[in-house]
């Protein structure tokens, strides 16, 4: 049997989870009569004190739309070059938005009130207009970094004393609250909208929720349509989502104590230079030259672990769902029976 460590998205629906989904009941959320659609939308914003929800097929759809609707043609998104909206989005704020990006440099993947208040554009015709600012947390190239409340609040502040938006990418929020202890409710306080993944550690098979205040996420609809994210007896996915945040928030604990244990153990490894610090269910560890990290991923295939490589000398390994404490025994022997 594989153990797939590659990304907290390959694992598939418990029994219960498939119960849910199955006794759904159902309608056609295009014309708004999907029951089950609008309770997860309506249970996801008042968990985080937000006005609506619109569920979406994924995250990147949820981002894009965000940008879509806080910035029109032209204008600027301040946002880490190394975020999900930008990195791997495929340059879906330049195609589907024309937006121009402002991209910050910073520690993990992090960006700080400092370096956003600097780069706002000033009044002048020459400079596009800085509309909206963009954070990830928890932040996957950073390793499952995630942000201190203070930094997120400091850099709302410089967001509302300038007329900009504040999106942030919460496709892994739980596990950040998890670490920080912040309730959902301030979390929701802090931004203009909140794109939250349902398909990642909980462990539901398709979907993410925008969040918003109503007008918004009444324009937000418009643009889902113009994506073509319109979708019909979505209920059945929607009632995973329901489950999922039922019974699968507080054990994203147990990923995340599982990582922290991969990480120890890589940390211990003649070949491993570095281990990012592992704050959540992530981990991102350097492997020395002459080693490369598809050299590393090739030999842990063979003995049956799947990881990712992240650039030519970093792998990532996700911990989630389906990955038990049996898997993470056999996984930590594996790593340390590797030689090269
Ligand atoms: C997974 C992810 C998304 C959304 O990805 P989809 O595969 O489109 O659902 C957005 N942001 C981050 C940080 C992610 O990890």
């Amino acid at each position: 049997m594989k153990i797939d460590l590659r990304s907290d998205t390959v694992s598939r629906p418990t029994p219960g989870m498939l119960e849910a989904m199955f006794s759904a009941p159902v309608g056609d959320d295009v014309f708004g009569e999907d029951p089950t659609v609008a309770a997860l939308e309506a249970k996801t914003a008042a968990l985080f004190g937000m006005e609506a929800g619109l569920f979406c097929p994924s995250g990147t759809m949820t981002n894009q739309i965000a940008a879509r609707v806080h910035a029109r043609p032209g204008e600027e998104v301040i946002l880490h070059k190394l975020s999900h909206v930008y990195y791997y989005e495929a340059g879906g704020l330049m195609s589907n938005s024309g937006l121009s990006v402002c991209l910050l440099e910073g520690d993990r993947g992090m960006i700080i009130a400092k370096d956003v208040a600097d780069h706002i554009n000033p009044d002048d015709l020459h400079r596009p207009r800085t509309a909206m600012v963009e954070v990830e947390n928890t932040m996957n190239k950073g390793g499952g970094a995630v942000y201190s409340n203070q930094e997120l609040a400091a850099i709302g502040e410089v967001c509302r004393n300038n007329g900009l938006k504040y999106h942030l990418d919460g496709a892994r929020i739980f596990n950040a609250l998890a670490v920080t202890g912040q309730s959902t409710r301030e979390c929701g306080a802090l931004f203009d909208s909140i794109s939250i993944c349902l398909s990642k550690g909980l462990g539901a098979p398709v979907g993410s929720v925008l969040l918003g205040d109503h007008e918004f996420i009444r324009r937000a609809r418009r643009v889902r349509k113009v994506f073509g994210g319109g979708m019909r007896q979505a209920g059945y996915l929607a009632a995973a989502g329901i489950y999922a945040l039922d019974h699968h928030v507080e054990r994203l604990k147990e990923d995340h104590r599982r990582a922290r244990q991969l990480g120890e153990a890589l940390q211990q490894l003649q070949w491993v230079s570095e281990v990012l610090p592992v704050d959540t269910n992530i981990v991102i560890f350097k492997v020395k030259e002459p080693l490369t990290a598809l050299m590393v991923t090739g030999k842990l295939a063979e003995e049956g672990v799947l990881a990712i490589g992240f650039d030519r000398q970093s792998v990532r390994l996700v911990t989630h769902l389906d990955f038990t404490e049996n898997m993470l025994d056999q996984t930590i022997d594996i790593i340390r029976q590797l030689r090269f």
